[in-house]
């Protein structure tokens, strides 16, 4: 064992086992485990109270791991997080600090930062890949540009040579010691006095804890992942895994997550069990999505604030607060729509399907800024991911070369029938409409006065009547993608004239934008570059763009001409340079500022009052870096990438 004297740096990474950063601490000397809270930092993305009480538990549980092999987590609450490092180097005499790695927008920009500066002090540090199966870095198409398709992405991570490695757990710590200022889990204060009762509902549903995580990925593999392809559109019943809480918070290794599914899959395969092999794939799949989430905002950091293809940059959004609020409680009077964001806030998890039809419709119908819905589940889910949730937003509302067309809306009536046939989970979550027969449930506005009353339904009185009907919504719809389009030909065409200027962006100028907007020094050299090291994204080479053919057959139908408009924006894959790898997420600080009418806030509905206003940052996509060119092509596939 060597002398080290290390700082384990816990984030979301809540395990023992298939740890890197503490197999590797371990190995090496002794270890000092540590966890800050510094509530300033996470600004607009302060934790949501749900996902705050799971976090609060499975520290709780990780503190009585540690323990049991001989060393304690070190909780502090503070201000800075370097401060509050460079306070335990101090206190220990720390020779190395060490963590894994996050993907996130915000995380990126601060770790690189914190890196930067313990390495100028002279201290060594390493990080690990203890969240994916591949780096983001590691998984490019033959030209070396990031691909922009899942599945494109997910075949190339299916046949890399190399399979993914977990880390043996230590079995005992050498802790070494130090006086610093810490805390206890409750005075982290990550649970407010008021939020208790409710809090305690969520002890009944869930177990955080990475020991629980593991209990609950074996009930999975040896019960349920076998009919995971049958069961896993289903809404109301546990059809999925119900694993993303705990591998947002690391407390399950992403690599013991693929090798007992593959474990499976070889037996499987050996009993010529099509069914399983098949739930295997769609499964593996969905473990794909987390991945891809990470690997998009890698690659394009700015994810958080704008589009992916800057389509929705003249979006005429209808920032209309009431209507956020209706979706936000469930009284849009679309009952699906209304029994899930119920669902939502009662218990902070809804299905995948779910979050599909509640996303779809605040985006779609209701016209609210998805970076609004964004936030919302930010806010509200226990697995609140901030890469996942970009992903489930921009692949609900146009802006990913494979997800949903901006132009399909589907009838959550419809979608009621098809999943939640007899009217179960609606009832359970609306009981004003419990009464209802199966045939009315989805459609109550539809029913005869006769069922409505017999059912003790009134409509406007003690359920909604729907908040606007769907044939305007389709519509407004249509005439807010026909004004997109106005509106970006005649940006284009002022461009293309001359008259282009450079103005400025009053969303980079508003102070209360928590995202730090600080970047690091463009091309600074690496400090610390070895085989594991964490890479940090780079702007994007504007030539050599791979092209994402994605056409509309509405668009075709429609607007013969729409193509012409789509061609000028378009997806650049990345350039990787070994001195592109050591600059830093550029994103926000790059861009040049632009004021645009459809700059706005979120409206303060958070519950934690730290909560910052969010802001639509479309309007700067003229300025950035990456120019956009892709033409849309229609794929009318139902299911279809993000396993919708
Ligand atoms: C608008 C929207 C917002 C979303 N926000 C989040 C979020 O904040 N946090 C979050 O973890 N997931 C989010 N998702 C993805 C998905 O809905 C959940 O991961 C999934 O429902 C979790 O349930 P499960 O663990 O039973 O999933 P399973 O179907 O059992 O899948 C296993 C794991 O794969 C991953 N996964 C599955 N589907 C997706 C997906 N579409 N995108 C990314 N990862 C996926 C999750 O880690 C999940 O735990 C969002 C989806 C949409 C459409």
């Amino acid at each position: 064992m060597g002398s080290n004297k290390t700082i384990v740096w816990f984030r979301r990474d809540l395990r023992i086992e298939d740890n890197p950063a503490l197999a590797a601490s371990a190995r090496d000397g002794s270890v000092f485990p540590i966890f800050i809270w510094c509530p300033q930092e996470e600004g607009q993305f302060y934790p949501g109270r749900v996902s705050r009480w799971w976090l609060k538990q499975s520290l709780a549980h990780l503190g009585h791991s540690l323990k049991s092999l001989g060393a304690e987590l070190v909780l502090i609450k503070t201000h800075s997080t370097l401060a509050a490092l460079l306070d335990c180097i101090n206190a220990i005499g720390a020779t190395r600090v060490v963590f894994n790695h996050l993907y996130d927008p915000v995380s990126l920009v601060r770790d690189h930062s914190i890196k930067e500066k313990l390495v100028e002090l002279g201290i060594s540090v390493q990080s690990y890949n203890g969240d994916l199966l591949y780096e983001p870095w590691e998984i490019y198409n033959g030209s070396g540009q990031a691909f922009t398709t899942f599945d494109s992405y997910w075949d190339k991570c299916l046949h890399m040579q190399m399979e993914p490695v977990s880390h043996l757990p230590p079995w005992r710590l050498l802790a070494t010691a130090g006086k610093v200022e810490k805390c206890s889990v409750e005075e982290l204060n990550l649970e407010d006095e008021t939020e208790k009762s409710s809090n305690s509902l969520l002890g009944r549903g869930w177990s955080p804890g990475w020991s629980n995580a593991d209990k609950a990925l074996a009930e999975f593999v040896e019960h349920h992942l076998i009919d995971y392809s049958k069961n896993r559109l289903k809404v109301g019943v546990n059809s999925s895994s119900l694993l993303s809480p705990y591998l947002h918070f690391g407390e399950l290794s992403v690599r013991k997550v693929f090798q007992c599914v593959r474990m499976k899959q070889l037996l499987w395969a050996k009993e010529g069990n099509s069914i399983g092999k098949e739930s295997v794939t769609l499964f593996l799949r969905s473990i794909g999505l987390r991945e891809y989430s990470r690997y998009l905002c890698f690659n394009f950091p700015f994810t958080h604030e704008r589009s992916l293809l800057s389509n929705l940059k003249y979006f005429p959004w209808d920032v209309n607060q009431a209507h956020f609020k209706a979706w936000r409680q469930g009284r849009t009077g679309y009952p699906l729509v209304d029994a899930g964001m119920r669902e939502l806030w009662a218990t902070g998890w809804i299905h995948n399907r779910i979050r599909v039809i509640v996303s779809s419709f605040a985006v779609k119908v209701l016209l609210l800024p998805w970076r609004w819905g964004m936030k919302y589940f930010w806010d509200t889910l226990l697995d609140a991911d901030l890469e996942s949730d970009i992903l489930g937003w921009q692949y609900i509302s146009g802006s990913l070369p494979d997800g949903h067309e901006l132009e399909r809306l589907d009838s959550p009536e419809i979608q009621g029938s098809k999943f939640d046939p007899e009217g179960e989970y609606v009832r359970h979550w609306l009981p004003e409409l419990a009464r209802m027969p199966t045939e009315w449930i989805h459609h109550p506005w539809d029913a005869p006065l006769t069922v409505l009353k017999a059912a003790g339904v009134e409509l406007g009185q003690n359920y909604p009547k729907p908040i606007i009907e769907l044939d305007l919504a389709r519509e407004r719809l249509t005439e807010a993608i026909f004004k997109m389009w106005e509106m970006e030909a005649a940006a284009r065409a002022s461009i293309s004239g001359g008259t282009s200027e450079v103005v400025v962006d009053n969303t980079d100028g508003n102070e209360n934008l928590a995202i730090p907007k600080a970047m690091l020094k463009e091309k600074a050299p690496c400090p610390t570059i070895s085989s594991n090291d964490q890479k940090v994204p780079t702007i994007q080479n504007p030539k050599n763009s791979p092209a994402h053919k994605k056409r509309s057959k509405y668009v075709e139908e429609e607007r013969p001409h729409r193509d012409k408009l789509h061609k000028v924006n378009g997806i650049e894959g990345t350039s990787r340079t070994d001195e592109d790898l050591c600059s830093t997420a550029e994103s926000s600080a790059s861009k040049k500022q632009t004021t645009s009418r459809f700059s706005f806030s979120v409206p303060q509905y958070c519950p934690s009052s730290e909560s910052q206003p969010l802001h639509e940052c479309e309007s700067s996509d003229l300025k950035q870096p990456l120019q956009v060119q892709t033409d849309r092509v229609y794929s009318s596939s139902e299911d279809d990438a993000m396993g919708t």
